[in-house]
Formats: structure tokens, C-alpha cells, sequence
């Protein structure tokens, strides 16, 4: 019984009296009502319903009275992606086909066991990726014949570029058994399931060309998987050294870097990593912020002038309101695993409504991140006029920080 059940029979059975006849469908309305009902507005709900559901977003069932209007879905949880499942691993991806509005950029959710290998593929989309949990090693040749292996743990990220080939295996750590990681992508129509595998190409290439091609009889290729491979279970890999291949040197900007490693801006009410291609070079097409919030903290009121905002989120319950003009506006709650997007230019502000940390990623098809502080704005505007649009005292608007506070305590 959920807790909203259990108060909706109490208070019906408060109103009823002892050895009044108690159905389900009379212990119902109490509470259920006032769950769809907000300054006076609203009725209750009489019929089906998923209470589940209906609880894990409060403000969509009830949206405060400053929400209007006809605004985009703007929320997917991975809980509702298909799950890809495969030996020894799993994928699920957030695109443009689960999320309509997610035009810019998609994710991937992948989990994989110790061993078990992701498939030397390569893809028309650049690839940026947060490890959840545990340990992979990732590989990678670019097209000067330059080289890259690192072993992945949690916070840390990598970036392939658009059409680079790469390999990715869960290995044994401490923490799990393999891995599992996010993954983006700078366009919202990516699959994973139309990215380029080596065993399918091989698989649909002539042998006498394969065997000309690497100077080998044709039995050589005897074998090859008939389906592709995709993710399955691999051999144990050696030192990261033994996997570090000349060619002709290391990339020049690391395809990795430690994104928890990075000192945050530390902030009364949480703090913030900012992460583009200023201090992770490689990351030419992807910009992401790690941001914590304490309980009631806020990432203040904000927009962002380059583009679309990806986010995912990593722990903690949150809430946003979208701004999108002519009056609209909408409200949105998230937790662990939900990926959130906001539409480029639309203020936005995404609130801690937790007892816990809340942990998310926001990400942008950009090579730098930025965003524009409504406080910030109005305090470099001249006073008199920003308060006269408020209809507030001058030295209301004299009172705010010139400085941007990303984030501010509950
Ligand atoms: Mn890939
Ligand atoms: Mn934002």
C-alpha cells in the first residue's frame, strides 16, 4: 500500500466512522483529490489511474498555478527505454525517437560485465561519455595512425570524434563487477544500432577481397561471426601499458579526461564542474557541467546562449521549470536515471526538492559552455529601469550580486 493510499483510507475512514462498509472505491477520493489540486483548482481523478506514477511527478499532476500554456515534453527516463539485452551486457538509449524534442544531441545508457567487450565500431556521431560505475578499458586509432588507451573510472569522461573507430571492455575493479557508463551524442537521431561494426563489415565483404586486402589466403576468414558481434564476452586484458601501441604516437589531445578530479567552483548550496574544450581539449562538439546541489539549493534562473541542454541525472530528486515565452511554462520533476533537455534560449532553473545530494550533468553541442544569469543581468542594467519593470524599489535591484552565482542554498 502506498503512503498516499494508506492516508486516503484513513482519512475516509475518519470521515465514515467505525463499521462503516470500507470498499476500495469509497476509501479513494480523500486524498487523491487534493493530490489534483492546487490554489483552489482541480477535482480528483475518477478514473484509471497509475498511482506510482502520478507520484513520481507531483508537479505534472498538480502544476503550480505559474505553469502555462502548451510546452514540449521535455522529460524521458531511461526506465522507459527498450533494453537492449546481450551476453553479458545490456544497452538503452534516449534518442529523438523516445524524446521528440531532443533534436541535438542522444544518449546511450551501457552497462558491460568484466570482460565483456562493446564492439570495435565507429559511428557519424562524436561520442562524449560519463562512467557511472567501475572500470573499462577504451581504445582508439585516428586517421594519422596516432593511438589512445585508458582505463575509465567513475567521473572520469572520453571523447571520440565524428567517424574515429573504438573499442570498449569492462575490466575487474574494486568497485564492480565491469562497468557501466552514459554516453552522448552530438546529434538526437543517433542509434546504437546503426553504428559501423567490424565483424558486419567483414561479414559482407568478399573473401578473395578480404584475402587481397590483408595479404592472407581466404581461409584465414573461415570463421567470421555471421551476425555481428555488438557486445560479448572478450579475453581478460593485460597491463595498460601492453595496450598502449606505438603507431605513430599518442593523440594529441587525450581522448580522456578526470572529470572528478577537477576542483569544483564551490558554491553556498552545491557546487559545479565545467567541463568543454578549454580544459578537455579533445572534446571539440560536446561542453558538460557536473552540478551538486544540497538539499533546497538551486541552480539559479539561467539560460544558455549556444544551444540545447542534454541533461542526466545522476542521484537526488530535482525539479525544473521551463520558460519558454508567450506565457508558457512548464514544470517538471526528475530523479536518478531521467534525462531532462531544455530547448536553446529557455530560462530554466532546476531546484533540489531532495532530503540527498542532487547529482546531474548538463551537456551542450558546443565547444565551450556558457550561459547568461538573469540576477547577473539585472544587476549590470541600470537600476531605475530593471526596478520599474518589477515594480519594485530601486534599492531592491541596487541589493543583487553583480557576481554569477550559478547556484544558490535553500
Ligand atoms: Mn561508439
Ligand atoms: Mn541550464
Amino acid at each position: 500500500m502506498t503512503d498516499m493510499t494508506r492516508r486516503g483510507l484513513i482519512a475516509a475512514t475518519t470521515a465514515m466512522g467505525a463499521g462503516a462498509l470500507m470498499t476500495p472505491a469509497a476509501a479513494a477520493p480523500a486524498d487523491q483529490g487534493a493530490a489534483t489540486m492546487r490554489d483552489g483548482k482541480g477535482a480528483d481523478i475518477l478514473g484509471p489511474r497509475n498511482p506510482e506514477r502520478e507520484a513520481e511527478e507531483p508537479f505534472t499532476l498538480a502544476p503550480p498555478s505559474t505553469d502555462h500554456g502548451t510546452m514540449p515534453n521535455l522529460k524521458w527516463s531511461f526506465a522507459d527505454s527498450h533494453m537492449r539485452l546481450e551476453d553479458g551486457g545490456w544497452a538503452r538509449q534516449t534518442t529523438v525517437r523516445e524524446l521528440p524534442i531532443s533534436k541535438a544531441m542522444a544518449g546511450v545508457n551501457m552497462r558491460l560485465k568484466a570482460n565483456v567487450v562493446r564492439e570495435m565500431h565507429w559511428h557519424k556521431e562524436a561520442e562524449w561519455a560519463y562512467m557511472l560505475k567501475g572500470v573499462a578499458r577504451v581504445t582508439s586509432v585516428d586517421a594519422q595512425g596516432r593511438t589512445f588507451a585508458e582505463d575509465i573510472a567513475e567521473g572520469d569522461l572520453w571523447y571520440f570524434p565524428s567517424g574515429i573507430p573504438h573499442s570498449i571492455q569492462g575490466l575487474e575493479n574494486a568497485q564492480a563487477d565491469g562497468c557501466e557508463f552514459l554516453l552522448v551524442f552530438d546529434d538526437g537521431a543517433f542509434s546504437e544500432d546503426s553504428t559501423f561494426l567490424i565483424s558486419d563489415w567483414l561479414t559482407h565483404t568478399p573473401r578473395d577481397v578480404l584475402a587481397k586486402n590483408f595479404g592472407l589466403p581466404e581461409q584465414t576468414f573461415a570463421a567470421l561471426p555471421k551476425t555481428e558481434l555488438y557486445i560479448f564476452p572478450g579475453p581478460k586484458p593485460g597491463p595498460l601499458e601492453g595496450d598502449r601501441l606505438g603507431g605513430a604516437g599518442p593523440v594529441p589531445d587525450s581522448f580522456a579526461y578526470r572529470m572528478l578530479k577537477q576542483e569544483p567552483i564551490r558554491l553556498k548550496g552545491g557546487t559545479v564542474r565545467i567541463t568543454d574544450s578549454t580544459v578537455f581539449k579533445a572534446s571539440k562538439t560536446i561542453a558538460a557541467a557536473l552540478v551538486e546541489l544540497e538539499p533546497g539549493g538551486l541552480r539559479e534562473l539561467h539560460w544558455h546562449p549556444a544551444g540545447d541542454e542534454w541533461q542526466y541525472y545522476i542521484e537526488g530528486q530535482g525539479r525544473m521549470t521551463v520558460f519558454g515565452s508567450e506565457s508558457k511554462a512548464r514544470t517538471f520533476d526528475y530523479r536518478g536515471g531521467d534525462v531532462g533537455y531544455v530547448p536553446f534560449a529557455m530560462g530554466h532553473y532546476i531546484e533540489n526538492t531532495g532530503t540527498t545530494p542532487l547529482r546531474f550533468l548538463e551537456m551542450f553541442r558546443s565547444p565551450t559552455y556558457s550561459d547568461v544569469s538573469l540576477a547577473q543581468w539585472m544587476a549590470l542594467t541600470p537600476h531605475a529601469l530593471v526596478a520599474a519593470h518589477l515594480r519594485v524599489d530601486t534599492s531592491v535591484i541596487d541589493g543583487l550580486t553583480t557576481t554569477k552565482r550559478l547556484v544558490v542554498p535553500g
